[in-house]
């Protein structure tokens, strides 16, 4: 019988997550989905030198507005918890101590300035070859230090028993190949050699990432690692790390994902604030600094456009469709599809989803997210209808949900200025009068809809015989202050009998005198 499916994110919470652990995320949760299987967030937190306040409340809010909510983490909870690794402390020892007692890990007791002098002495100590040119603490430098394998047993009891300050690191094997198959690249091979010991139990008795994730995978009944391509060069650790304590049979299967390009090589914090772009889910801010990183949120995605381009970013399902539902992303996805070569990510089409998205819903759907960007402009208490109006009048012209106010000010501003040089010059007596009679005729209007305003206006011009393109401009001026907006009688419509009388009167004052 095939495992069940069970994938897992594991950020560090180190800070702001950027759109390839996002993507990661997505990956994660669209295959769980796809294959009935559970989604597991498992928060690793075993270096408490990087743990950044705040950071961890925000991956959970990123998930949240992305709608990939886990299955199992330490606030949904889960039968495999805790999950947190710092919670889980007490667990990882006795891997470490079996590996020691097989051969594979060794305690060492090297001090910090021994490790200094290992790494700036490097002809008295390390060695220094081409595949190496900065000495690490591997198998070429491991019986010059001081550790259980150069240290006598007596030695290592007593320091032990005293409690000595130690580690416990890996005993890399000398010249062994490591090979595993990634779902995504295939066949993948390292030499043991150029692999330094890795540390797996600092001397605070706290795993490092390796042991952890290793034994956490398997506690957890991980079937499947999808991960940044940044974490295959400490594959070779991990495969030996399962062979040794779980057996390669207990591995997980694994891909490490392709990398998001910027228009520099790896996609970064400095290119976003280079370039203008968000490189963040959300709007992070760095509690020890204050600085504001702006997220894909704040500056007006919908999370539907969110995930359909970041799904995009190095998959596809085969053929040329580019917009997918997240249903449809679930049914659709594979992780065999999904290339090894970097993805480039490219703002510009990042925003040419969101303004297919924001066509796409309905008023419904966008109702709530227009009210917040109309609050924050100080522009409340919108009647529902006129907001339903609005919304599908102007939903066509945004691509950021930011847009919505510089599309929808107008209906609830009065102008204060308007384009007086765009009218005034062509100004005269006949369009004087045209606007009284226009004004006459509106207020006795009881049909007060964008259809029989045209139709009204269109009849005035013919009795007068005056052509409508004259006078078009000049009330659009009148009505927003400028050539911008959607149709004129549209505009007049929503606005109402009061507003729009009230507003070509306004401007009438200008355009006369
Ligand atoms: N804790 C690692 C990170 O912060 C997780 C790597 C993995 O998924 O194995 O990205």
């Amino acid at each position: 019988m095939s495992k069940k499916v069970r994938v897992r994110f594991a950020p560090s919470p180190t800070g702001g997550l950027h759109l390839g652990g996002m993507r990661t995320v997505l990956y994660n949760y669209l295959f769980a989905k796809k294959n009935g299987g559970d989604f597991v967030l498992r928060i690793e937190d075993t270096d408490q030198s990087r743990y950044v306040e705040g950071a961890e409340e925000y991956i959970f809010s990123c998930l949240k507005w992305a709608g990939l909510v886990p299955d199992e983490s330490p606030i949904h909870g889960g039968s495999y918890g805790p999950y947190h690794q710092s919670e889980r402390k007490e667990l990882y020892r006795k891997y470490a101590e079996q590996l020691v007692k097989e051969g594979h890990a060794y305690y060492a007791f090297d001090t910090t300035e021994d490790l200094e002098k290992m790494r700036h002495a490097p002809m008295a100590i390390g060695v220094k070859t081409d595949h190496n040119p900065s000495p690490q603490y591997d198998h070429n430098i491991r019986m010059k230090m001081r550790n259980s394998l150069t240290l006598s047993s007596e030695e290592v009891n007593k320091l032990l028993t005293e409690r000595t300050n130690h580690v416990i690191r890996i005993k890399m094997p000398e010249h062994e190949t490591v090979t595993f198959i990634d779902i995504i690249r295939g066949e993948v091979s390292f030499d043991t050699s150029l692999v330094d010991d890795k540390v797996l139990l600092k001397a605070d008795g706290m795993p490092t990432y390796h042991l952890a994730v290793v034994v956490d995978d398997y506690l957890m009944k991980i079937s499947h690692v999808f991960r940044g391509e940044e974490w295959l060069s400490s594959a070779p650790v991990h495969v030996l790390l399962w062979k040794y304590l779980f057996g390669l049979n207990e591995m997980p299967q694994w891909a490490h994902l392709p990398l998001i390009l910027g228009p520099n090589g790896k996609l970064s914090k400095r290119d976003g604030v280079k370039y203008g772009f968000p490189v963040f889910a959300m709007s992070w801010t760095d509690p020890k600094t204050a600085e504001v990183v702006e997220g894909f949120k704040e500056k007006g995605f919908l999370p539907e456009a969110f995930i359909n381009f970041l799904a995009l970013l190095g998959w596809n399902d085969g053929t040329e469709k580019e917009i997918f539902t997240k249903e449809e992303l679930i049914e659709k996805f594979s992780i065999e599809r999904v290339h090894s070569g970097g993805a480039k990510f490219d703002y510009e089409k990042a925003k040419w989803f969101n303004h297919e998205w924001i066509k796409k819903l309905n008023v419904e759907s966008l109702k709530w997210k227009v009210i917040e960007v109309l609050k924050e402009k100080g522009i409340t208490g919108i009647e529902d209808a006129v907001l339903e109006k609005v919304i599908t009048l102007v939903k066509d012209r945004c691509t950021l949900l930011t847009d919505f106010y510089e599309q929808s000010f107008l209906f609830f501003k009065t102008p204060e200025k308007w384009d007086v040089d765009a009218v005034k010059p062509k100004w005269n007596e006949a369009k004087q009068l045209f606007f009284a009679e226009l004004t006459r005729n509106y207020q006795l209007s009881n049909d007060w809809n964008a259809i029989s305003l045209e139709k009204n206006f269109k009849e005035i011009i013919a009795m007068n015989e005056m052509k409508p393109g004259e006078l078009l401009l000049p009330l659009r001026i009148m009505l927003v202050g400028g050539k911008f907006g959607p149709g004129v009688f549209d505009i007049a419509e929503v606005l109402g009998k009061e507003e729009t009388l009230h507003r070509i009167k306004l401007a009438l004052t200008q355009f006369s005198n």
